[in-house]
């Protein structure tokens, strides 16, 4: 086979006409002092709908935009032309039975000799598929972001979700000079439970637990989330001591009324909790840390005091 040179394949405009009308990208061009179409490649009828002809001018295609994207995109397009840089941009593009396809349109700028703008080409490519794809992406990325924030056993919030509502919270109370309060929760003698009913019957409370901590909040901002183990916190911003307290009483009753039964508690023989509650307003040199180490410290005496009781720092503190 005897090869042609670039000049003999590059001079013949049967080439030029085949490659630009097989291609999946579709050619146009534009000419600038009239702002009509010069040319539009035939794939553009099989992609839209819209016949050839009727893209007479950039009217048609700004009008074949998505409401939504058009001024953005028009007004891009042409600041960058009359700038004369080539550009590109995607939008939605109309179809004729009215769906949409998302396009990149790829824009050269042609001048004359002086420099002066004469046409603009570019390319139009069907990036529907690429864009179904990042859609699905952006919704797996926020499912999992969200994923990251949950406890995967019951559901509500987890230790990571705390620290950061914890930060925020702590910042907002101390930048507006508001109580901030913390309940530290932990469920008596779950080891025995475990051994006596079953690690699954011990998840299984687990979850019935964190349910009903949650349903006894009801500020906007309240959380509830499992700290770790058999251990659960709750954040109450804006609740001063005697608020917190309640909320402590709210818990012991709710899990009172659940009536777990636990043979080796000797509260009843049922579930217990004990809780440790602090409140303060957060100055310029206190630490989170500190404040959940002393909140931590009460959790620790309601534990020696008996259990299945509630112990609070003293105001002030
Ligand atoms: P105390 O009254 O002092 O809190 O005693 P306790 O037995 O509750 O405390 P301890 O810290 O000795 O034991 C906690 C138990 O919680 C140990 C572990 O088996 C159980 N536990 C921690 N996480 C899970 C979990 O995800 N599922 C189940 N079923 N049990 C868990
Ligand atoms: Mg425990
Ligand atoms: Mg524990």
């Amino acid at each position: 086979m005897r090869m042609v040179s670039a000049k003999e394949f590059s001079d013949d405009p049967q080439v030029y006409q085949a490659l630009l009308e097989s291609t999946r990208a579709i050619p146009w061009k534009i000419d600038w002092a009239s702002m009509k179409f010069a040319y539009i490649g035939p794939q553009i009828e099989p992609l839209l709908g819209w016949s050839r002809d009727s893209w007479r001018s950039v009217e048609d295609w700004a009008q074949r935009m998505h409401p939504e994207d058009r001024e953005r995109v028009v007004n891009f397009c042409v600041t960058q032309s009359q700038a004369g840089a080539d550009h590109e941009a995607d939008y939605r593009a109309l179809t004729r039975d009215n769906g949409y396809v998302w396009i990149r349109d790829v824009v050269h700028v042609v001048r004359d000799e002086h420099g002066v703008v004469e046409a603009l080409i570019g390319f139009m490519f069907d990036i529907s598929e690429r864009k179904k794809t990042e859609e699905r992406l952006l919704t797996l990325q926020s499912e999992l972001e969200a994923l990251s924030f949950k406890d995967g056993l019951t559901n509500i919030a987890n230790r990571r979700r705390f620290n950061a509502s914890l930060d925020q919270e702590w910042e907002t109370a101390r930048s507006q000079a508001q109580p901030l309060s913390l309940l530290m929760i932990d469920i008596d003698y779950f080891k025995q439970f475990n051994d006596l009913y079953g690690h699954l019957r011990g998840d299984q409370c687990l979850v019935e637990v964190a349910h009903t901590l949650s349903l006894a909040l009801d500020g906007p901002r309240d959380l509830v989330a499992r700290f770790g183990g058999e251990e659960f916190v709750i954040l109450l911003p804006g609740a001063d001591p005697d608020q917190a307290f309640k909320v402590a009483e709210r818990c012991q009753r709710r899990i009172h009324k659940l009536a777990t039964i636990h043979a080796l508690s000797p509260h009843g023989q049922q579930l217990t909790v004990s809780i440790g509650v602090g409140t303060l307003v957060p100055g310029a040199h206190s630490q989170s840390a500190q404040f959940t180490d002393a909140v931590d410290k009460q959790l620790y005496a309601a534990k020696k005091n008996g259990r299945n009781r509630i112990e609070r720092l003293p105001v002030g503190s």
